[in-house]
């Protein structure tokens, strides 16, 4: 049980940079501290764009 408050606390959020739209969810890695950047695909820009990890 404690664990699986854990990961959710982990989650993080990815926005897309163009239209500000949070498409898609993941966890944070320890292990890696860098912000992550991902190019993804947005439903509402309906194309590839960049999305940044946000809070
Ligand atoms: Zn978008």
């Amino acid at each position: 049980m404690a664990s699986k408050s854990k990961e959710r606390k982990n989650r993080k959020k990815l926005k897309c940079t163009e239209c500000s739209t949070i498409n898609y969810f993941t966890r944070k890695n320890v292990a890696l501290q860098n912000r992550l950047e991902l190019s993804k695909h947005c439903k509402k820009c309906g194309k590839h764009e960049l999305h940044k990890e946000t809070k």
